[in-house]
């Protein structure tokens, strides 16, 4: 269902709306947004609410500082929850994109930008680009002052139950909470790490899946709040267990037809599946600093915890970057399994899917399948199979960027300049810092 201008005007009525939220995704993936009474709704719909750019990290100089925000109408949501001020009447808010002050879309606006590059599929005659997300997270205790503390809230395993699972209800709570802002869960559980969980939902065209995962971290991180819990997304926040991912199921439709279906192969996979899929192994190394954008990031991808380290695909197993799920149809799918949930989902997608569809225009064929357990294979066996590995350290992945025309141009000059610079800043704070590892193995041996 589309929205209009009307509906939302009467939406505004029938819900008590008070406050509208304008909310946007700076470089780094982090939801920013600006709140303003019901008042300022027609300017709001106009399109003529501004902020200052130059505020927002990896936006504008401060010379150039007015940006408008136009909302996007099909993103209209009325917030369900209770606070103490929406018994005065709700909150309602609406994601937009970032126009410069002549009218032009703003480059440097991730979601923006992910519209640029889906245009290029579109051109290739794909309809959509669905992605199915699989985000993790862990739920840390807040102490007496509200502050976050490094106690998890469990000790409970994959896939337990209460009592162990004492986060159950507070899952449950988020997972209510998202049903009734219209998304469809499909899965909940305990992941394998204490204090460690996952909300799966369906996919949706890459633009609204991207929106839905901004709008899932909120509710999350807010409800969790409720429970005296803090939710983070971190990938990898304690040493020794596994981190969290957020794998990403992929597929590409021509209109009703999921175009990676093929019957007649042993595999029931297209030929573009194939391209699509040597697409994103081939710019693996390059895309990896934008799905995994922090210092951290490559502390998940070691062996041993269920992340991949290795760039190698697999129908049957989970230790390669690059899973296929074995239903078919229109489930058909690829699940990119290095993501994790850190990275801006806008620039994340954009990547892979330049990435993929660079694999289709250059008709790429993808390496054999691996089946074997990675992480048992040694040195020696990993080269013979050519197996390469993803980048091993946030600086390793921005050198890999930085080689690849076809990644960069996935970004476009803009946020590409913006993000390696603020990347780069990001290394070298974290390369001078000396740490408790360092300290334990040397200060008494040296
Ligand atoms: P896993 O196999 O890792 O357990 P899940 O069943 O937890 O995967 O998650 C599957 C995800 O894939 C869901 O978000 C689902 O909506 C999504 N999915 C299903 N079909 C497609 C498709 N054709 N394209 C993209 N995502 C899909
Ligand atoms: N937590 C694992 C990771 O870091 C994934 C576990 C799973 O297969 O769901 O990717
Ligand atoms: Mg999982
Ligand atoms: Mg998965």
């Amino acid at each position: 269902t589309e929205m209009t201008r009307d509906k939302i005007v009467r939406d505004v009525k029938d819900n008590n709306v008070r406050f509208l939220r304008l909310m946007f995704t700076d470089i780094l993936g982090i939801v920013k947004n600006v709140e303003v009474p019901v008042s300022q709704l027609d300017k709001v719909l106009d399109g003529k609410m501004m902020f200052d750019g130059s505020s927002i990290e990896g936006f504008v100089r401060i010379q150039e500082s007015d940006m408008y925000l136009q909302p996007d109408f099909d993103t209209w949501l009325v917030f369900t929850w209770e606070t103490e001020s929406s018994k005065k009447g709700r909150i309602a808010r609406l994601i937009c994109d970032i126009v410069n002050p002549d009218g032009t879309p703003f480059l440097g606006d991730p979601r923006t930008n992910l519209k640029r590059v889906m245009e290029e599929a579109r051109e290739m005659g794909y309809t959509s680009f669905n992605l199915g997300p699989e985000p993790e997270f862990f739920l840390f205790k807040l102490d007496e002052n509200d502050e976050v503390t490094e106690r998890l809230n469990d000790n409970g395993g994959y896939f337990d139950l209460a009592p162990t699972d004492s986060a159950e209800n507070c899952r449950r709570d988020i997972v209510l909470e998202l049903e009734d802002l219209g998304f469809e869960i499909e899965a909940s559980h305990h992941e394998v790490a204490p204090g460690q969980h996952e909300i799966d939902w369906k996919y949706a065209d890459a633009v609204e899946a991207c929106d839905n995962i901004q709008t899932f971290k909120l509710v999350v991180k807010t409800v969790a709040r409720k429970y005296g819990l803090h939710a983070t997304f971190m990938a990898k926040p304690l040493y020794g267990i596994n981190g969290s991912g957020m794998h990403c199921n992929m597929s590409l439709f021509k209109g009703e037809e999921n175009a990676f279906y093929d019957e007649s192969d042993e595999r029931e996979l297209s030929t573009e599946a194939y391209q699509f899929l040597s697409g994103l192994l081939h710019h693996a190394p390059a895309f990896t600093a934008i799905t995994n954008p922090t210092v951290n990031s490559y502390k998940r991808l070691v062996p041993g915890y269920e992340a991949p380290v290795y760039i190698a695909w697999s129908c049957s197993n989970r230790t390669p970057m690059i899973r296929i799920p074995a239903s078919r149809g229109l489930s058909t799918r690829l699940e990119v399994r290095s993501v994790d949930p850190m990275a801006n989902p806008y620039l994340a997608l954009a990547a892979m899917l330049k990435a993929g569809l660079d694999g289709i225009r250059n008709e790429m064929t993808p390496p054999e399948e691996t089946n074997d357990n990675i992480y048992d294979m040694d040195e020696y066996e990993l080269d013979e199979q050519g197996i390469r590995s993803l980048p091993t350290s946030l600086h390793s992945a921005l050198k890999a960027l930085k080689r690849s025309e076809v990644i960069k141009e996935s970004l476009g000059n803009h946020i590409y300049t913006n993000f390696v610079k603020s990347k780069m800043i990001e290394w070298d704070s974290y390369k001078a810092e000396v740490s408790k590892w360092e300290k334990e193995n040397y200060l008494h041996l040296y």
